[in-house]
Parts: C-alpha cells; structure tokens; sequence
C-alpha cells in the first residue's frame, strides 16, 4: 500500500461548506447527494452505502448498520463536521433524512445518479413539503478543481502505473498473450502500492490495438504488432491515466509514420494545456497534426478527460466540448490513429493544468521498441 499518511492532507472539510455557497444560484436549500464519489469527496467516507444531506443547517449523513463504525471513523478522521446516523432499514434511513428537512424545502437531487424507481419513491414518500429538484453536476463542478493532496495522490498513482511499466514491459519480447500481459501490469502495480487498477487494462495487439477500447483477450502477442496500452493505478480513491505504443520488433514504414505522428499530436495537445485555454482548442491542435498526415478519420475518440476520484470526470477534452481549462484542473490528453491493417496508436498521458502551461503527471517514455 501506498503510505497515504506521508502524502498532503486533503482539504476535506471546507468542501461542504463550498457547495452550500452554490446551493442558491441552483436554486435549492439543500441537496440530498446520493453518488458515492460524491459524498466521498465531501466526507471522506469509502464505504458502499450512504446519502448525505447538504443544507444551509449542516450534513446529515446517513448510513446502514455494517458502516457505523466506519463512517464515524472516517468523518471523524477527515475533520468534517457531520451528524452521522445509522438507519439499518430503508424505512428507518428515510425517518432520519425527512426528520432533517424543516417545512417546505426546495430539495435537490442529483439527477445523473438517480434511477427512477429511487426517484418516484423519494418524490411519493420521503420528504413531505418538499419540491424535489433535478440538479446536474454540482459537486462534479467542485471536483474538477483538486487541492494539492488529491494532486499528490494522482501523481502517487502516476508514478505507480509508470513503474509498472517501467518493470514488466520487456516480458512483450516473450510474446505473451494480452490477458497474461495485462495481468503482470495489474499484479506490478500492486505490489507497488497500488489499491488496484484504475480501471480494467488495455492490452490491444496488432489488429486489437485498432480498436480504441479492446479488452484483453488469447491473443499471443507477435513480431510486427504495434501493442497499445492503456491501464492506471488506483490511490486512496484516486486514478491515475497512461497509455503508451510498443511495436514488438521493427516497425514497418507506416507503424513507424503512425508512431511519430500521434506522438507529435500528442505534444502539440500538451503544449496547448494551460489555464484559460479553451478544451476544444487542445482537440483541435491534436487533430490537426493527424489530419495534416492524412489520417483525420483514423482519430475516432475525443482527445481527452479530467481525473480524479472518477477515471472519466469533467473537464471533457473534445471538439464539441464548452470547458475553459483552469489551473488545478487534472486531465488527459490522448489522441490515437487507428489503421485495422497496421494495428493502433495511442499515446496518453495525465497532466496538472496550470497558470502558464501543464505539470505532466506521467513520465514514461513515449514509444519504445522491444
Ligand atoms: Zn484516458
């Protein structure tokens, strides 16, 4: 495990405090958060179960009996100032938000993370007096904005994934399969401290690695295929985002043109990251580069996203994407070309936005040959 305590404390605490400010201007009194990323953030608690009611009076935080323990601990721990109860029954949890609501309340709810059933039983039942809601993104609006301990733990997991590879990528010249080969990513990343990966492995070989998102499957790796890989490391809830190209053997004329292309995309995107730019530009400076080498259709994904205690977060990074980079923002970016008859390259790195530039999270080296 990686030693969380030798890292810089997160700034949880005044996180609550924030969103109540902004409780206003969407047009509520309080918010019933239900994502557990979300209360996470607020709150500092890492079990499965729980609601958290934000008010202008304070939290109310609700969980079942198996985190009673738990949840006081981690509260406790991250210095946030909660009422924390236990409701062992969806009845008796209801009982305990609603006796936390006073009188008629705009009551919002977090609208992409609430199914309808949960909706409809909330609306019919819970909360007597209150107008219920739709909000979208408030908190995630909070999270694109990391404090330097949340860009520690990213950067911890950066590391992670960097050593990783560092580690096991010559194993490729054995030819081993791509869920063999994802398997030694993941296993290296734990034993280096790791809580896991980020998310499941890319290991794409050859005409795999033409598809953007291939599982790993039997196939043994061979002499001649580009493999991408695109894998992260998990920290103390934080993910960390890599992907890189490794040709096994010499690469023909064209792996080789593909190669230099999407890396030299890949640098005019990180050289277009700095505070104020808009996310839209730093898709267009990367297509740019592989359109002018002819291969504009071959880029069929966005150029990348933001990171943290979800491995796809806002900022989105693409050509349709509103976003203005702001400093502490934490992001990707990660063009590809993808040719099924030469295989594919993508090339990706995780990144601090900051006020004249970007700090690159990941240092591997951009291709290699094995
Ligand atoms: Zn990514």
């Amino acid at each position: 495990m990686t030693d969380v305590a030798a890292l810089t404390p997160m700034e949880v605490p005044t996180r609550a405090g924030r969103l109540i400010e902004h409780l206003p201007a969407a047009g509520i009194d309080a918010l019933l958060v239900s994502h557990l990323p979300n209360i996470r953030y607020l709150t500092g608690f890492t079990g499965s179960a729980a609601l958290l009611l934000v008010g202008r009076d304070g939290l109310t935080f609700v969980t079942d009996g198996r985190y009673s323990d738990q949840a006081s601990e981690q509260l406790r721990a991250a210095a946030v100032d909660a009422t924390v109860r236990v409701g062992r029954t969806n009845a008796e949890q209801r009982e305990l938000l609603s006796g936390a609501v006073f009188g008629p309340t705009r009551l919002g709810m977090e609208a992409e993370h609430v199914s309808w059933a949960r909706q409809r039983e909330i609306a019919s039942s819970w909360f007597e007096g209150a107008d219920l809601v739709p909000t979208s993104g408030l908190v995630e609006a909070l999270r694109e904005l990391k404090d330097p301990g949340e860009v520690d733990r990213i950067e911890a997991a950066a590391d992670i994934a960097d050593a990783a590879l560092s580690s096991v990528r010559r194993r490729l010249a054995d030819r081993p399969r791509e869920r063999d080969f994802a398997f030694e990513l993941e296993v290296e990343m734990r034993r280096l401290g790791a809580d896991g990966p980020s998310f499941e492995t890319i290991v794409g070989s050859g005409p795999n690695g033409a598809k953007p998102h291939a599982r790993p499957t039997d196939r043994v790796i061979a002499e001649g295929d580009l493999v991408v890989l695109d894998f992260g490391a998990l920290v103390d809830g934080y993910h960390s985002d890599i992907s890189r190209t490794i040709c096994v053997g010499e690469p023909s004329a064209t792996q080789l043109r593909m190669l230099d292309v999407v890396t030299a995309s890949q640098a005019a995107g990180v050289g277009a990251v700095h505070e104020g730019a808009a996310a839209a530009e730093v898709d267009r400076v990367c297509r740019d580069v592989i359109g002018d080498a002819g291969w504009a259709d071959a880029f069929v994904h966005g150029t990348g996203h933001g990171v943290g205690l979800d491995i796809h977060e806002a900022p989105r990074v693409g050509s349709s994407s509103d976003a203005t980079l702001v400093a502490g923002q934490v992001v990707t970016v990660e063009p590809g070309v993808y040719l099924p008859e030469h295989g594919g390259v993508r090339v990706e790195d995780t990144m601090l936005v900051t006020a004249d530039g970007a700090r690159v999270l990941t240092k591997s080296p951009k291709h290699w040959t094995i």
